[in-house]
């Protein structure tokens, strides 16, 4: 096992990182940016490293930084969280020329998986089922119209570097596929560095539903069901639950078990997502994020399992903690990511907390960062915490939600706190049927289809 860990991000999830540390009796080490100074994990942590001023670029994405402070402090492995550095391949390498563990994947998956074409040609060569599309990049010089009329409008043009949902144009018809290639193509080149874009088959209604993997890096790897993320804004995850209420333990079995088995030939190290696009009772595959995800306590609450804690036992070179027959699913859980931002328009609202109160009780679970006093700073994302509540059935959890939502108080800031209060009274989100377009449609008041 490691002796000591360097977690090489901020927030809720270096707090999260710090506390399976803990469990583990592995010393932490933070990191901040001076912004950052008074952040909970640095005041946390066994020891702390300021790494550089505010903007990102300059502290948490500063590898020569990192690789300093584990000098300095005599880390052995770094966790990188999730964003950042997380599905950094060439800093998984660097980390293993100093002789430093990287907690995630071999470099070799991160980078497969980054590229979305590459990761689409790869699923579909394991067995998992992918959206109807291109063969692979769209070049100038093809005939994009008649790609797109074989696979069928509406189609999506997609960046091949994507992530965060930027690069990515709906084309309705023939007449508008010119503009939505060049833009995504711009968008793309300006965001990833990567003009590279494909076709996909745009579904209309579908539900995004992702299957959580975790492998010994050996060609053991077992599933741990489903999360159901559909409730997006700005391709932007905002509400996650598990079980999905459209999926039953046959569909979790059977794509779960063909999820695992990719992973298992795969040789797959550590934790990771499968996602998917779910519609009229078939799976397609869009991408694999190969980092723990914002979304992971679903998981935790439903299995009972602590990935950042096994994420690192397998990093270490440790087993798996179950075989796939010991994995069961208890109940339901639901997270909301709750932001500092206009619950209407959705401006960031960074600033001052002056009045704090997380709810509680059980099956009651906040992972935040945040203290009555604390300064949000403007330059990171605009998280302040995830409300995450489980119940026996999917009935409790959301009056158990409606309550905890009911009494947490954040004040000093604006937050989407009121989005979620109404959201959980909601008819279409109490009978669980709402799709990826249904927030957005609800948001721009209309009548959600
Ligand atoms: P990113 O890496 O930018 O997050 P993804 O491929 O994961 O991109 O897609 C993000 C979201 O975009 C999905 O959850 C879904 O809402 C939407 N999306 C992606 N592909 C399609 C598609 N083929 N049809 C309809 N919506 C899609």
């Amino acid at each position: 096992m490691f002796d000591k860990i360097l977690i090489a991000n901020r927030g809720e999830i270096a707090l999260r990182i710090l506390r399976a540390c803990k469990e583990l009796g592995i010393s932490t080490v933070a990191v901040h940016s001076t912004a950052d100074a008074d952040a909970m994990h640095v005041r946390l942590a066994d020891e702390s490293v300021c790494i550089g001023p505010p903007p990102s670029k300059d502290s948490y994405l500063n590898v020569p930084a990192l690789l300093a402070a584990c000098e300095i402090t005599g880390a052995d492995a770094v966790h990188p969280g999730y964003g950042f550095l997380s599905e950094n391949a060439r800093f998984a390498e660097i980390l293993a020329e100093h002789n430093l563990h990287f907690i995630g994947p071999k470099a070799e998956h991160i980078r497969l998986m980054g590229d979305k074409i590459e990761a689409k040609k790869t699923a579909k060569k394991l067995g998992i089922p992918v959206v109807p599309g291109s063969d692979g990049a769209v070049s100038p010089d093809q005939d994009a119209v008649a790609i797109a009329k074989g696979i069928g409008f509406p189609v999506l043009v997609k960046a091949a570097a994507g992530g965060g949902g930027r690069g990515m144009k709906v084309a309705h018809t023939e007449a508008d596929l010119a503009l939505a290639l060049t833009t995504a193509a711009n968008e793309a080149k300006s965001a990833f560095g990567d003009a590279s874009v494909y076709l996909e088959k745009y579904l209309q209604k579908p539900r995004h539903i992702e299957i959580q993997v975790l492998g010994d890096g050996r060609g053991g790897a077992i599933h741990l069901g489903e999360r159901d993320c559909s409730l997006q804004r700005r391709h932007q995850k905002v509400w996650e639950e598990g079980p999905s209420p459209v999926i039953d333990a046959a569909a979790r079995a059977k794509i779960g078990n063909t999820v695992a088995k990719a992973m298992q030939q795969m040789k797959y190290l550590g934790v990771g997502t499968v996602e998917f696009l779910y519609e009229d009772g078939e799976f397609y595959f869009i991408e694999m994020n190969t980092r723990i995800q914002v979304e992971h306590p679903v998981t935790e609450m439903i299995t009972g399992l602590d990935l950042v804690l096994e994420q690192i036992r397998v990093a270490a070179g440790g087993d798996l903690p179950l075989r796939q027959d010991e994995v069961t699913i208890t109940g339901h859980s639901i997270e909301c990511r709750v932001n500092a931002e206009n619950p209407v328009t959705f401006r960031p609202s960074p600033g001052k907390i002056l009045q704090y109160h997380p709810p509680g009780g059980l099956g009651v679970r906040i992972d935040s960062a945040v203290y009555q006093g604390y300064v949000i700073p403007p330059y990171y994302d605009s998280l302040v915490g995830k409300l995450i509540v489980h119940g026996k059935t999917r009935g409790e959890c959301l009056m158990r939600l409606r309550r905890a939502l009911d009494e947490m108080v954040v004040d000093g800031i604006e937050t989407t706190l009121p989005l979620f209060r109404a959201l959980v009274r909601e008819p279409a989100i109490i009978d669980g049927d709402y799709h990826i377009h249904w927030l957005e449609q609800y948001l721009a008041g209309q009548q959600p289809g």
